[in-house]
């Protein structure tokens, strides 16, 4: 694939890059090998002072960051400039709280001082997605350089000046230049990093397809993956549900970046009596969401990050009108070859459908029939995926005990689906593995070792445990 900016609005080519040699990727991966080898002595308080400073310089540009986004992949610039916000959040939060996170854990054992120290493993590649150009190459990198780890960025090749962008605003804030490097390559590239001793992990989030090639490589050399995937989140609305807020809830949830989020709602599981209504509800939310040029701030959707996307969508929707699919809402792309897709409301989805199956990464909302609340759990298990899922109901007490039930990383009741710094985020399934976020995700890149000091050596030390 080409590394050029599209703007997927005005179907126009912005800019071209030549891609980086093997011979350049290689040149920049020892820089970040040897600059790991520095990085890794440098104390907690060095590298806050970094990362808050990398956190003030994405609040002063969040305009023209945001920008970048409208541009490259079509996000309306408010919610760039939310995104970008919430970027500058995450590094604050880790400054704050990575020392206690990698804190040393005393355990108590038969040795006279036995520990779990978290030390850094060294250069970790991120293999990136274009959806959210700025978060979710953040949520590595503030958690992996707090953790002493330095930082290779293969991005998305649709979003390389996002991707310049970050490694600028990681050396203007004072880490140490090849602390974070961005590689313009493409993914023919990424096999020949993962298996050079120098990269020690690997993280991704993307498709199905690039994380189980990408682990199938890291498996080969025996390196720590970490994968975020794929969903089709299962939205459940039962009949106690506050409807009129669930069904406002759930155009917003399916309507996040144009419905190119992972975490979108994608599959609406409503139970029977409230069906009817719920679709009727749904329906009149999303026609009320403004569509126009991503830079116009009174945009609520803008099109697809690239036409071939679209393309693509229309066919998974064209495929299960024709397994039986019921068109509630036709909005979809005006013509083939264009990235603007309206929302659309697909109902009677089955098995066999590829809206029962696969993952719609678009505005395209999928409706299901559950016969009661254990069914509605039932079919939202019956997926390859296992993200996150939302339960609505006014019984709290049984959202909690439904939430337990379904086969996903997060269960939200009452809300929509989404990351937050403190709370760990990943999925089970095709949705990957490992967790980005929290305690969790900063502890995934280093190496948990075992520390014990035994007593002074005595000969009845020496014959107990030898392993
Ligand atoms: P994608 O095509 O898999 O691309 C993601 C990244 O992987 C890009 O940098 C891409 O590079 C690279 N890549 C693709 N094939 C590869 C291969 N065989 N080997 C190595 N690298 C490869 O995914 P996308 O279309 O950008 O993103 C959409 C998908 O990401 C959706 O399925 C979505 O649900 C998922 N996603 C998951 C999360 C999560 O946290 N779980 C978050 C966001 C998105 P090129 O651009 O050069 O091809």
């Amino acid at each position: 694939m080409a590394i050029e900016s599209f703007n997927p609005y005005t179907n126009r080519t912005l800019r071209r890059f030549r891609p980086f040699s093997w011979a350049k990727t290689e040149r920049i991966l020892s820089q970040t090998h040897r600059e790991a080898a520095r990085w890794r002595t440098s104390s907690f308080a060095e590298r806050a002072v970094c990362l808050q400073a990398a956190g003030r310089l994405l609040r002063e540009r969040q305009d023209e960051l945001a920008r970048l986004m409208a541009l490259e992949m079509g996000k309306p610039i408010n919610d760039g400039r939310a995104e970008v916000l919430k970027c500058a959040l995450t590094c604050d939060y880790y400054a704050e709280h990575a020392e206690q996170f990698l804190a040393d854990e005393l355990i108590k054992t038969e040795a006279r001082r036995s520990l779990i120290s978290h030390e850094p493993l060294g250069v970790v590649l991120a293999v990136m997605p274009w959806n959210f150009p700025f978060w979710q190459v953040v949520r590595f990198a503030a958690p992996a350089l707090m953790a002493g780890n330095v930082g290779l960025l293969k991005h998305a090749s649709n979003v390389p000046q996002c991707a310049l962008a970050l490694e600028k605003i990681f050396q203007d804030a004072g880490f140490p230049t090849n602390a974070f490097r961005t590689l313009l390559i493409g993914s023919d590239l990424v096999a020949k990093l993962i298996a050079d001793d120098r990269v020690r992990a690997v993280t991704l989030t993307g498709s199905e397809a690039a994380g189980a090639s990408v682990a199938a490589t890291a498996g080969a050399n025996i390196k720590k993956t970490v994968l975020e995937l794929g969903g089709s989140d299962a939205f459940i609305v039962l009949a106690d549900a506050d409807l009129e807020l669930a069904a406002k809830t759930a155009a917003q949830a399916r309507m996040i970046n144009a419905g190119q989020s992972c975490i979108a709602a994608k599959r609406f599981i409503v139970e029977k009596p409230i069906l009817k209504e719920f679709i009727s509800k749904l329906k009149t939310h999303l026609l009320a969401l403004r569509t126009g040029d991503p830079l116009e701030e009174t945009t609520q959707y803008g099109p697809l990050a690239r036409p071939d996307l679209a393309d693509d969508l229309t066919k998974q929707v064209e495929e299960s009108v024709k397994k039986g699919a019921r068109v509630e809402l036709y909005g979809g792309q005006s013509k083939p070859g264009t990235a603007l897709f309206r929302p659309v409301i697909l109902s009677n989805v089955k098995p066999g459908q590829p809206a029962y199956h696969e993952e719609f990464f678009g505005p395209v909302a999928l409706v299901l029939e559950a016969r009661n609340a254990d069914h509605a759990v039932q079919l939202a298990n019956d997926s390859p995926f296992g993200l996150g899922a939302a339960i609505w109901t006014r019984d709290v007490r049984r959202g909690e005990e439904l939430a337990r039930q379904v086969e996903a990383g997060a269960v939200f009741v009452n809300s929509l689906v989404k990351s937050s710094p403190e709370m760990p985020f990943g999925g089970v399934k095709k949705s990957g593995y490992g967790r980005e976020l929290s305690y969790l995700g900063i502890r995934e890149f280093v190496n948990q070792k075992s520390i014990w000091i035994a007593n002074e050596a005595t000969p009845s030390a020496h014959k107990t445990k030898t392993e």
